[in-house]
C-alpha cells in the first residue's frame, strides 16, 4: 500500500498508522471500505472541505451528520467563541444545560426528562441499563444493520463500520452479553412478538428511519406495531434518534409518524458539532436515573459547557429559521438527479431517502432491509466514491451510510454535484468500474 500514499494526505495517512491503530480514530475513516488512502482534512466551511493538500470537496458527509447547518456556521462559531472564554469545563452544573434540556423537552414531546452524555454510544449504554433497570429485564432486541453505538450489548448484527467491514461481531464482546441481545430483521413483527412472548425483554431498540445501512424506511405500521407490542408485553420501546434527531424533522422522526417512544437517544446534530449527545424520555423512567434514582450513570464532561453552546446555537437556528422544507426541496433534487443521471448512464441505482438523509446503493432494489441493503455491489460504490472525489465531492467512505445535505448545499451545488455523479458513473461504467489508487 506504501507505493500509493502520495500527496501530504499520504504522508500523514503514514505518520498516523505507527500511532494510531489503521491511521484514524474511528474505523470508517480509513477508507477500507472504497480503498485508497484516507484524505486529511484542515478546514470546513458551509458545504466545503479543504484537505492537507489544499483541494476543495463539497462535503456530503458533514461529519457523519451533526453539521446540518454547514461547516462552521456563524451563530455556532459566536456561541463556542463566548462559551469557551467563560471557561470549558466546571464538572458542575451551569443555566445553559437546563436551557438545552428545556429546548429538547419541547421540541420532542415523548422527553419528558433529558440527560446529557457525550456521545450516541454513550446514550446507548445508558438506555440499555436504564430500560433493565426499570423493568428488572435482561434481554434486548435490536435489528439487523441497524447500528446503536458500540457498547457490547449492541454490537451485535450491527450496520455501519461493522456492516462496512463484514464482522458479524466483534472480539472481546463477552458471548454471554451478546447472548442478552436478538437481532431481528428490521421489519419483522412476527418475530418481534415471538420474541416479546418470553416476557423477559427489557427493551427493542431501533432506528426509527435506519442510517446505518444506508437509508431504509421501516416497513408502514411496523414502528406502530412495535409500540402496541412493548406496551403488550412490558417492554421498553427505544428510538435510536441520533441520526435522525433534529435532521429529518424538528421533533425527529417520532414527530413524523406520531408515536411516542418510552426513551429516545439523541447526538449528532443537537451536538452542533461537539460531543453531546442525549437520552430521555417518560419522567416515571427518567426519575430512576440517579441521583434521582438508583440507576447509576455518570460523566466528567456530561453538559460540558463549550458542547452545549454549540447544541444550543445550532438548535436555535433550526428552530428560528425553520429550513426543513428547503432541506426536502434540495434532497429530493439531489435524489432526483442522481436517480436520473444513473438511469442514463445505464447503472442500476436505487435512492432511498428520508428528509436531509439518503442513499445510492448500487443495486437494482428495492433496498428495504438489511439482507436487501448487503446485495448492493460495494466494488462499484468504490469506483464511484473515488470518481467523485476526483471530481471534488467528498461522500461517506462506505456503501453502508448516508449523503447527508445541509443548509449550507445550495440549489447551484446539488446541481454541480449530480452533473458530477453523471460523469462520474458513465466514465467508471466505461472504464468497466476501476480500483481505486491513491491518485484517484
Ligand atoms: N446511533 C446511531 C443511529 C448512529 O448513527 C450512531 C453513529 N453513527 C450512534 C448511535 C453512535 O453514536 P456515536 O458515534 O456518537 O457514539
Amino acid at each position: 500500500m506504501a507505493q500509493e500514499l502520495a500527496g501530504a494526505s499520504g504522508e500523514w495517512f503514514r505518520r498516523g498508522t505507527a500511532v494510531l491503530p489503521g491511521g484514524v480514530n474511528s474505523p470508517v475513516r480509513a477508507f477500507r471500505g472504497v480503498g485508497g488512502c484516507p484524505r486529511f482534512f484542515v478546514r470546513g466551511r458551509g458545504a466545503h472541505l479543504v484537505d492537507v493538500d489544499g483541494r476543495e470537496y463539497v462535503d456530503y458527509m458533514m461529519s457523519w451528520g451533526p453539521l446540518i447547518l454547514g461547516h462552521a456556521h456563524p451563530a455556532v462559531v459566536e456561541a463556542v467563541e463566548r462559551a469557551v472564554r467563560d471557561g470549558s469545563s466546571f464538572g458542575a452544573a451551569t443555566p445553559q444545560e437546563v436551557t438545552l434540556a428545556e429546548t429538547i423537552v419541547a421540541a420532542v414531546p415523548s422527553f419528558e426528562m433529558v440527560r446529557l452524555v457525550c456521545s450516541g454510544t454513550e446514550a446507548g449504554m445508558a438506555v440499555l441499563r436504564v430500560a433493565r433497570g426499570f423493568t428488572g429485564r435482561d434481554r434486548i432486541i435490536k435489528f439487523d444493520g441497524c447500528y446503536h453505538g458500540h457498547a457490547d450489548s449492541l454490537l451485535v448484527a450491527a450496520g455501519s463500520g461493522v456492516a462496512t467491514f463484514g464482522l458479524p461481531d466483534s472480539p472481546g464482546v463477552p458471548e454471554a452479553v451478546a447472548a442478552l441481545t436478538l437481532s431481528l430483521p428490521y421489519g419483522d413483527l412476527q418475530a418481534v412478538e415471538e420474541a416479546l412472548a418470553q416476557d423477559d425483554v427489557a427493551a427493542v431498540i431501533v432506528e426509527p428511519v435506519a442510517g446505518n445501512m444506508g437509508v431504509v424506511d421501516p416497513p408502514r405500521e411496523f414502528l406502530a406495531g412495535l409500540r402496541e407490542l412493548c406496551c403488550h408485553y412490558g417492554a421498553l420501546l427505544v428510538f435510536d434518534e441520533v441520526m435522525t434527531g433534529f435532521r429529518v424533522a424538528y421533533g425527529g422522526a417520532q414527530s413524523l409518524v406520531g408515536i411516542a417512544p418510552d426513551l429516545t437517544m439523541m447526538g449528532k446534530v443537537i451536538g452542533g458539532g461537539f460531543p453531546l449527545a442525549a437520552y430521555g424520555g417518560r419522567a416515571d423512567i427518567m426519575r430512576q436515573v440517579a441521583p434521582a434514582g438508583p440507576i447509576y450513570q455518570a460523566g466528567t464532561l456530561s453538559g460540558n459547557p463549550v458542547a452545549v453552546a454549540a447544541g444550543q446555537a445550532t438548535l436555535d437556528v433550526l428552530r428560528e429559521t425553520g429550513p426543513y422544507p428547503a432541506l426536502e426541496t434540495a434532497s429530493a433534487r439531489l435524489a432526483d438527479g442522481l436517480a436520473r443521471v444513473a438511469r442514463e448512464a445505464g447503472v442500476p441505482l436505487t435512492i432511498n431517502r428520508r428528509g436531509a438523509m439518503l442513499t445510492a446503493f448500487f443495486a437494482p432494489g428495492p433496498v428495504t432491509d438489511y439482507a436487501s441493503a448487503k446485495s448492493s455491489d460495494t466494488a462499484r460504490f468504490a469506483s464511484f466514491f473515488h470518481a467523485m472525489l476526483e471530481r471534488g465531492c467528498y461522500l461517506s467512505p462506505s456503501q453502508f451510510e448516508a449523503w447527508f445535505p445541509s443548509t449550507a448545499h445550495t440549489e447551484a451545488l446539488v446541481d454541480q454535484t449530480i452533473a458530477a455523479a453523471g460523469d462520474a458513473l458513465r466514465a467508471c461504467a466505461a472504464d468497466d468500474w476501476p480500483r481505486p489508487t491513491q491518485e484517484t
